[in-house]
């Protein structure tokens, strides 16, 4: 285990600053992809860079002609992140598709993926490595920009990676993709379980609930004959956490609001608050949503993980003797894109501490539970790919 640990180190230290910091589609990231290669060929693996410029490494199986068995994560980070954040995911997965190969012959061909730009704080998208995979990127993805004006289309340039084909690149489905990645929250923690399989992947609602009142003078307007737009976006916003509440793993947010004409002496005549909305199925979120009305939102549907890769990872957790915890995935993840386009995925949780801290240098999760997560991994594989 000493292995992984240290590879993450290094993974971490790449960047320079004081946490992890590979942009997406940037040099540190390239340098994160050209050393998790190295270390992809020196575990015996054959490696590969796919037509839009993930890192795929294989470790061949007796019967090649059958659909693969993936793992793997993400390697860049957003600005000061974490150690685990999605390199977990890749130097754990590669660690386990070893493990999974020596513990007999495998049929199905083992594959470690590292897809680019998952995070997306510098195009402002993210999961683009994945999405491109797939064949689901926007028409005007590549021509986002970061903070500098540089285009996605230049950064890939940069890179000597073309446009991607609008159609994708996945010629063969693999039969299975398993992700790895360190849960960002306290759930796991609070049940006292190293390990979680996530049952789904959060339905998000985002939009706008808009209030009207009437900007008046703040000193001559009597309370009673007063129509204050931002007690009323307060009213909802209480409201809204009322309505998650009530739902059994909904969560609800009103994290942005705008306040017209935004006067100290003014009574707010117009306020805007922001609606984030999640849940693990689309009755949950519509539960929510209905107690909101006023709320105007985009639905993107929750997506179902898959019982084949989910049951091999509930397996592999009982082998290890460990309880079963299932949660929703409250974040995309990789994992939503291969699931959304018809490949069978699991996604398994590890265990976050310092208080679920993650997107910061102080992202924890201890040494016991990388070395879990990888002997479940390995497990769940091996089952996936057959003997
Ligand atoms: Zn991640």
């Amino acid at each position: 285990m000493e292995r992984v640990l240290e590879r993450l180190e290094r993974l971490f230290a790449l960047g320079g600053g004081t946490g992890a910091n590979r942009p997406g589609l940037s040099r540190a990231e390239q340098e994160a992809h050209d050393l998790v290669a190295a270390w992809m060929a020196e575990d015996g693996l054959a490696v590969s860079v796919d037509p839009v410029g993930n890192l795929v490494g294989r470790l061949p199986g007796t019967r090649p002609e059958l659909p693969e068995v993936w793992t793997g994560s993400h390697l860049d980070s957003v600005p000061d992140g974490g150690r685990y954040d999605g390199a977990l995911g890749v130097v754990g997965g590669l660690e386990a598709v070893g493990r999974a190969a020596a513990a007999g012959a495998l049929e199905r061909t083992l594959a470690v993926i590292a897809f680019r730009d998952e995070e997306g704080s510098r195009f402002g998208r993210g999961l683009f490595g994945s999405r491109a995979l797939c064949g689901r990127l926007a028409t005007d993805d590549l021509e986002q920009c970061d903070a500098a004006g540089v285009s996605v289309r230049e950064a890939l340039a940069a890179l000597g990676l073309p446009p991607p084909d609008p159609a994708g690149c996945l010629e063969r489905a693999p039969a299975a993709f398993v992700e790895c990645h360190v849960e960002q929250g306290v759930v796991l923690a609070a049940r006292g379980a190293p390990l979680g399989v996530a049952t789904a992947i959060v339905g998000v609602a985002r939009g706008w609930a808009e209030f009207s009142g009437l900007a008046r003078h703040a000193g001559t307007t009597p309370m009673d004959a007063r129509d204050d737009a931002l007690v009323a976006a307060a009213e909802f916003v209480l409201r809204l956490r009322d309505a998650a509440r009530a739902v059994e793993g909904a969560v609800a947010t009103g994290g942005r609001i705008e306040v017209e004409p935004g006067a100290v002496n003014v009574v707010p005549g117009r306020a805007r608050v922001s609606v984030d909305v999640r849940a693990p199925d689309r009755g949950r979120l519509d539960a929510v949503l209905t107690a909101v009305p006023e709320a105007h939102v985009h639905v993107t549907d929750p997506v179902p993980l898959a019982p084949g890769p989910t049951g091999a990872l509930r397996q592999a957790i009982a082998d290890a003797g460990l309880p079963v915890e299932e949660l929703a995935s409250g974040a995309g993840h990789d994992a939503m894109v291969l699931a959304a386009a018809g490949v069978p995925t699991g996604l398994l949780f590890v265990r976050s501490l310092a208080d679920g801290a993650s997107h910061c240098p102080e992202e924890e999760t201890s040494a016991e539970d990388v070395a879990l997560a990888v002997e479940v991994l390995a497990g769940a594989l091996g089952r996936l790919a057959g003997v």
